[in-house]
């Protein structure tokens, strides 16, 4: 996961320095306000909101990324240059204080920056209406009952709803669903708590260990971009792009559906 290695290698660093290479990156800013803000901050908390990485600085602002399609954070030591390093499009530069750099580069130039007062992140609006994240300590069971209660959508459209819970996607909202025996065309509304108690759990249970295999197989620690969600767990997916293959719990055919423009997997006999 992305926030987590930047988290590793940010937390407590200063920033010595910010160029901006492609001043479209910070639309709001000019390269030279960009810089200035960033000058000679120290890190105090890297936290990610929806696909925005949200970084607190020490001197009260805060520094939002949107990495789009295709942007990437990667850290080099101190000297290298990142064109001979293979990174191509390198729109922006940070050195620490530890004399590393990290480059952001984005080879569809999609990607987005801003830096905004900290006290007034909540006014940031495309910042708003995200539900937590599953790890976050808001994304408790009872907030996920509430959400159901008040919802007429079917469980696996409520776990894919930005609005509800951030970034559990389509993958992992299968699979936790099939985890905890749930069929996923069921109104939200009308699990039971037990059932809910159990879907919390798998939610978390099955990112935590989608992570896990993705942070094994990560051989380059200086790749930011984790992969997590991009096949690195796919061994271990039970339904995920199983069509037609046996349930590895019951031996029935995994099913495909439509679902709100996505697929679903599920097992028929072990979701209810
Ligand atoms: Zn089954």
């Amino acid at each position: 996961m992305v926030v987590r290695h930047l988290r590793r290698l940010l937390a407590g660093r200063r920033i010595e320095q910010a160029r901006l290479l492609r001043p479209r990156l910070v639309p709001d800013l000019t390269p030279r306000q960009f810089a200035l803000r960033l000058r000679g901050a120290g890190i105090d908390k890297v936290g990610r909101r929806g696909k925005h990485i949200v970084i607190e600085l020490g001197n009260g602002w805060t520094w939002i990324t949107h990495l789009r399609m295709s942007g990437r954070f990667q850290l080099l030591e101190a000297g290298l240059d990142p064109k001979a390093e293979g990174i191509r499009f390198t729109h922006a530069t940070f050195r620490l204080d530890d004399e590393r750099q990290l480059i952001f580069s984005d080879q569809r130039h999609f990607g987005l920056m801003m830096v905004v007062e900290t006290a007034r992140l909540g006014e940031v609006a495309s910042l708003r209406e995200l539900g937590p994240e599953p790890f976050d300590a808001d994304f408790s069971c009872d907030y996920l009952e509430s959400r159901c209660r008040e919802s007429r959508q079917a469980i696996k459209l409520l776990l894919l709803d930005q609005s509800k819970v951030v970034g559990l996607g389509n993958i992992y909202a299968a699979e936790a669903l099939f985890r905890a025996g749930i069929d996923p065309r069921l109104a939200a509304g009308g699990l039971t708590r037990r059932r809910l108690v159990r879907l919390h759990r798998e939610i978390v249970e099955v990112l935590r260990e989608a992570i896990e295999v993705g942070s094994t197989l990560n051989t380059d620690p200086q790749e930011v971009y984790g992969r997590y969600g991009n096949g690195a767990f796919e061994d271990n997916w039970r339904v995920y792009d199983r069509e037609g293959e046996p349930c590895r719990k019951c031996g029935e055919l995994v099913r495909r559906f439509t679902q709100g423009g996505r697929s679903t997997y599920f097992c028929e006999v072990c979701q209810r």
